[in-house]
């Protein structure tokens, strides 16, 4: 930007938010310049922590005046770089709108501002028996605005499915400043193209989400968790299609195989329960009628055992449930953290093929010299395949031979009938791979529909195809 330009903006940001909210001081600008993924960084000329929809179409206007990208984020968890402002310019953090507005108890929906933390939507839903299940292994830390913007997913997706099952409205800002209100309180809508499906797993390149309407179900009476030790990786995996044969539909089926195990030991400090296993299965089961949780906790036992299963420990009191959840949703941020460098993968196959993907993960691993690491989302065959770089080499052959790995390994899983990327998003990283899934033409599809919301091209500019 240029300095005196830089100036009139920053004044005019001031007049709409609030001199105490727009930041352009060198460690905010540093603090937003990042996101979750590793190695990856993009500095803003100025954050405005916005307090309104108002506030935002305000932002926009001034921006779209001004030619200068803006980005929305939310808090700032992501793991493609969504939230980082690829060409410099305006963030627009939302984290200041993170009231539950309403939970309406007479038609099972919630209403709330983008920067609610999941977790605590859980809490507040739960406390009056109501229930929204989608659960990113980030809900103490992610804001339901930005779970509906990468359409995020979780372990109960098994069972529940991902957030744009549960997204019914959407009061979303567009790039031209124009605010638009999307579906409602109605669980069916019909109503011309689908716009609230549409915004959700936008990427924020889209429009600004300044309210979400959520629906909510009954919360379930009874929760166990099942921790399954296996000395084979393949039968783990191979025990999750017999689980879903048997006709039960487990909450979660989360995977992790044994460099998962050791690397949250490390993180955690603490022992992890069977961590001489090969892998680890953690089923969750959830229901309302014991008979029927107690014949779905025989059959996943006598499943798990029929595939190698060397033991089955039952956790049922929440202390018991945690440990063993806390030890799974660790791995990214025990990565981020103690891992080194490594590069996270979001594929997902057919579910009959998980034992298949992880064996080629394994192997692309062993071709390019990298060190593998598998957990995931069995049951929705997600499987998180982290490749570190064990061997320490030098930074542009790691480079090299991590952009090799990643291109066979999504190779591979759309050979497989899969995608290459399930929960975490295109964003940043995956940009340069989305031509091995989308013809020309679907890319150019999704080039008209960004024009026609944003055709200055303000919103989020670099994300998801040029
Ligand atoms: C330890 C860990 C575990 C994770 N586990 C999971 C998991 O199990 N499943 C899963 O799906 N993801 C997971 N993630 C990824 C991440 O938490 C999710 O993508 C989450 O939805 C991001 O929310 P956020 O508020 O941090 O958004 P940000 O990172 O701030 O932004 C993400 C994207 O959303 C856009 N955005 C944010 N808010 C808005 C808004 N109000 N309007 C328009 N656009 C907006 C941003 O521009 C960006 O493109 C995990 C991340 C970590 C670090």
């Amino acid at each position: 930007m240029r300095k005196g330009l830089e100036r009139d903006l920053i004044k005019r940001l001031e007049d709409i938010s609030g001199e105490k909210h727009v930041l352009t001081d060198e460690e905010s600008l540093d603090k937003y310049s990042r996101d979750e993924t590793m190695g990856l960084q993009a500095f803003p000329d100025v954050v405005v922590k916005v307090g309104s929809s108002g506030e935002v179409s305000k932002i926009l206007r001034l921006a779209g005046e001004y030619s200068i990208p803006v980005t929305p984020r939310g808090l700032g968890t992501g793991l493609s770089g969504g939230c980082l402002p690829a060409q410099g310019g305006i963030v627009v953090s939302m984290e200041r709108m993170n009231q539950v507005l309403d939970i309406d108890q007479e038609n099972l929906m919630a209403v709330t501002e983008p920067a609610v933390i999941t977790a605590e939507l859980h809490r507040a839903v739960e406390e009056q028996g109501l229930f929204y299940p989608p659960d990113p292994a980030s809900l103490e830390s992610c804001s339901i605005g930005g779970n509906v913007a990468e359409g995020s997913g979780g372990p109960r997706a098994v069972r529940y499915g991902t957030t744009k099952d549960y997204v019914c409205g959407l009061e979303a800002v567009l790039p031209t400043g124009e605010v638009i209100n999307t579906g409602n309180k109605v669980v069916k809508d019909v109503t011309g193209y689908n716009l609230t499906q549409l915004l959700t797993g936008s990427e924020g390149t889209l429009a600004i989400l300044t309210r979400i309407i959520l629906r909510l179900i009954p919360k379930p009476r009874m929760k166990v968790d099942l921790l399954a030790p296996f000395d084979d990786l393949s039968a783990a995996a191979k025990t999750v299609s017999a689980l879903l044969q048997e006709k039960i539909v487990p909450t979660a089926i989360e995977f992790m195989d044994h460099p998962a195990i050791e690397l949250a030991e490390r993180y955690l400090k603490r022992k992890v329960v069977f961590d001489t296993a090969s892998a680890h299965l953690l089923i969750e089961l959830d229901g309302n009628r014991k008979e029927d949780f107690e014949k779905a906790m025989d059959v996943v036992e006598e499943v798990c055992k029929r595939f190698g299963a060397w033991d089955l420990l039952v956790a049922e009191p929440k202390d018991a449930q945690n440990r063993l959840w806390e030890a799974r949703r660790c791995i990214f941020e025990a990565a981020n953290r103690i891992g080194g460098l490594y590069e996270t993968m979001d594929v997902v196959v057919p579910r009959s093929r998980i034992a298949e993907l992880v064996r080629r993960a394994e192997a692309i691993g062993e071709t390019f010299q990298l060190q593998p690491l598998c957990v995931g989302h069995a049951g929705d065959g997600n499987v998180h395949v982290l490749y570190f770089n064990g061997e320490r080499m030098e930074k542009e052959k790691w480079s090299q031979e991590i952009k090799k790995a990643t291109h066979s390994l999504y190779r591979c899983t759309l050979e497989m009938g899969g995608k290459i990327t399930a929960e975490h998003g295109i964003g940043l990283t995956r940009k340069p791979y989305l031509s091995l899934d989308f013809s020309e033409t679907q890319i150019d599809l999704l080039r008209g529909i960004k024009k026609v919301f944003d055709p200055r091209g303000i919103l989020n500019p670099g994300k998801i195809f040029d």
